[in-house]
């Protein structure tokens, strides 16, 4: 590494390129892509150190609920500042996990009333596999230990998660190093045919599914899906039709269904869970990403009555066993009861439908333009596909789009050819009004 004298001279920049190895990112195409350097957030708006205004259309990488610098979160951090930032969760418990839980087990109506902690989205995923497949070795079917995934999935990037997630791009280099899984159709209603629609694809995935499970339930333990929305492989949606077939097919072979809503929770989809949109509950949930509001680290699989007292009895080893060092932390459970508090007292869900209503309308240009095809929204997730004959003569159009809408002041950041915005809560109608036609002018000026 290079060693910098005179920091203070030098651009915030050019010092983290030299000292912070930054996610997601080749680094060399900061070179003709510089990092932005971030003073500050308010609401739905990031501010670089110039004070240029950017608004935060992605809420910063899914996470972030109701602006940055919420009143309301930093509060209820403060406060519990005030009391204990830390303790360990092992023979120790504290009134924000405790509360975090039972909301969160009476927001599945008591489905799903047992909640274990971690602290990012991957590690969550890694609980449900090894929780599941446990459950079956205790219940004397050790050979369920195979997983079922969906092709274009995506479910974070530690070993355990990236095996079960099928985006080339991430998965490709450790190919190596990852258990073997089945891999199944996806139910993404952008293969329908002419004349189909989106519950013909799920019928069509679904019986790839029951074809596999037919031959080898004995060998699985679960299957593993991003309810509704594929967000990462390019938010790809299916019908919750899906979801309904999927639940049944689990219960006849014995299968466990592992619901990762994790970019698709906390009330992106329309409703709190996605998997309310189908009326069926998963054997486990995940969630992290916006639960914290966008603050801090936190990720929980919640599960079962009947799976929690598997594990129940005299015999150590019967337990679960896995622990981090930062589960359950107290700062981060309560910026999440600020957030459930928010959701509750400003009737979040309610208002989401005008809201997701206005983004219908701020991007009703792209319906029409020529240039786009499979517009889709569910919720506060609007994407559509610019098609792939424009991007020949566009080394990468993603990166190309992002930094036309940097220019346009405002942050999206495209998944190959797909441009989504999925802001946070709060845009006002004139921001939205505005987000719309700053993607046009970014799109325009791109294709340019
Ligand atoms: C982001 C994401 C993850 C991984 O979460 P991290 O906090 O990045 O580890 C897992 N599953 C889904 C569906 C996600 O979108």
């Amino acid at each position: 590494m290079k060693v910098i004298t005179n920091s203070h001279q030098t651009p915030l920049v050019q010092r983290s390129q030299d000292a912070v190895w930054h996610p997601c990112t080749q680094m060399k195409h900061h070179e003709s892509f510089p990092l932005i350097a971030i003073a500050r957030g308010k609401g739905a708006w990031l501010y670089d150190e110039k004070e240029n205004p950017l608004l935060d259309c992605i809420s910063s990488w899914w996470t972030n609920l109701f602006g940055h610098s919420n009143p309301r979160i930093n509060q209820a951090i403060a406060d519990q500042l005030e009391k204990i930032e830390h303790v360990m969760l092992a023979g120790f418990t504290h009134p924000p996990v405790v509360e975090l839980s039972e909301k969160l087990a009476a927001l599945t109506k008591g489905n799903l009333g047992h909640v274990f902690y971690a602290s990012d989205g991957a590690s969550a995923v890694e609980i449900a596999l090894k929780m599941s497949h446990h459950f079956w070795r205790l219940n004397h079917r050790p050979n369920k230990k195979k997983f079922v995934c969906l092709q274009n999935g995506y479910h974070g990037e530690t070993l355990g998660a990236l095996a079960v997630t099928d985006v080339a791009i991430f998965r490709d280099a450790y190919g190596a190093l990852l258990q073997s899984v089945f891999t199944i159709p996806s139910p993404d209603a952008r293969k329908a045919a002419q004349g189909e629609n989106a519950d013909d694809v799920a019928r069509h995935a679904a019986n790839e599914l029951e074809k596999l499970l037919e031959v080898e339930h004995h060998n699985i333990a679960a299957i593993i899906v991003e309810p509704l929305v594929q967000c990462a492989g390019q938010m790809a949606m299916h019908s919750p039709q899906y979801l309904r077939i999927v639940r049944a097919l689990c219960d006849k072979f014995d299968i466990h269904l592992i619901a990762d809503e994790i970019a698709v929770g906390c009330g992106r989809t329309g409703k709190f869970f996605a998997c309310e949109h189908a009326g069926v509950w998963p054997d486990f949930l995940t969630l992290s990403k916006g639960i914290s509001g966008g603050y801090l680290p936190l990720s929980l699989s919640m599960t079962t009555d009947k799976i929690y007292q598997a594990f129940y009895g005299d015999k150590t080893q019967q337990g679960f066993l896995h622990s981090h060092s930062y589960t359950g932390n107290p700062l981060a459970c309560a910026a999440a009861l600020a957030c459930l508090a928010i959701f509750e007292t400003e009737s979040v869900l309610q208002n989401n439908i005008e809201r997701s209503s206005d983004l219908t309308k701020a991007f009703a240009w792209a319906k029409e333009d020529e240039r786009i095809e499979h517009w889709r929204q569910q919720g506060m997730i609007l994407a559509f596909d610019i098609k792939p004959h424009l991007l020949q003569g566009h080394s990468n159009f993603a990166r190309e789009m992002f930094s036309a809408s940097i220019q346009e002041g405002i942050l999206i950041r495209p998944i190959s050819n797909t441009i989504y915005v999925m802001p946070p809560y709060i845009l006002s109608q004139a921001e939205t009004i505005q987000m719309g036609k700053s993607v046009h002018s970014a799109l325009n000026r791109t294709l340019a």
